[in-house]
């Protein structure tokens, strides 16, 4: 081997190493301190991982952006630690829901013929009468119903309530309509916007 060849051979050893794979160094090693765990990495909202944040929730640690964040009188949690307290908070089993269903549906439909009467009976009093009517009977199903299920809470009972409500209504609003009688149609608006506020005020 002469000079030329030997020189030509090391050139192609240097171009070779030149052009190998540059050594990979992955990004968690930049950051890889010891205080910074698994869980500090990435900084994005563990519920939206386009959403980069510093903001964590002071239960669980994790990351949350400001939209999922949930302020409490403790700080800030993340949607699943409140869920977790909330269902602490709920007692109620399942069949509770039979069970309002059982007593609201009823009483919805008695409320609301009632109701249907009365406007029909008292033209321009009947607003007032609805509005006071309203948080009578609307309070009183919520309270039906809350001692059926023995004051057990359960998250969905309120729908359960406003639903019974809220479907009762519909034929009569539906013959309001036909009728184009508008004392019904504002009486009975007023008993469902009215009335399922109230029932969500007693059945959280
Ligand atoms: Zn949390
Ligand atoms: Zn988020």
């Amino acid at each position: 081997m002469d000079m030329l060849e030997r020189t030509a051979q090391s050139n192609g050893d240097l171009q070779q190493t030149l052009l190998a794979e540059p050594p990979t160094i992955e990004p968690e090693q930049f950051i890889s301190a010891p205080e910074a765990d698994q869980s500090a990495y990435p900084l994005t909202c563990y519920r939206h991982a386009a959403v980069q944040t510093g903001l964590r929730c002071n239960r669980c640690n994790r990351h949350i952006c400001i939209k999922c964040a949930r302020r409490t009188p403790v700080g800030y949690r993340c949607p699943d630690c409140i869920r977790q307290q909330e269902n602490k908070f709920y007692t109620g089993l399942v069949w509770d829901y039979l069970i309002a269903a059982l007593v609201a549906f009823p009483l919805a439909f008695a409320i609301v013929v009632g109701f249907w009467y009365v406007l029909f009976e008292f033209g321009f009093i009947s607003i007032f009468l609805a509005v006071v009517g309203t948080c009578w009977v609307s309070g009183f199903m919520a309270d039906a119903v809350h001692w059926a299920v023995r004051r057990r809470r359960s998250r969905y009972l309120g729908y359960v309530v406003a639903g019974a409500l809220m479907i009762a209504s519909v034929p009569f609003l539906v013959l309001s309509l036909l009728w184009l009688d508008i004392f019904s149609l504002i009486g009975l608006g007023i008993l469902l916007v009215g009335g399922i506020k109230i029932i969500f005020a007693r059945l959280y």
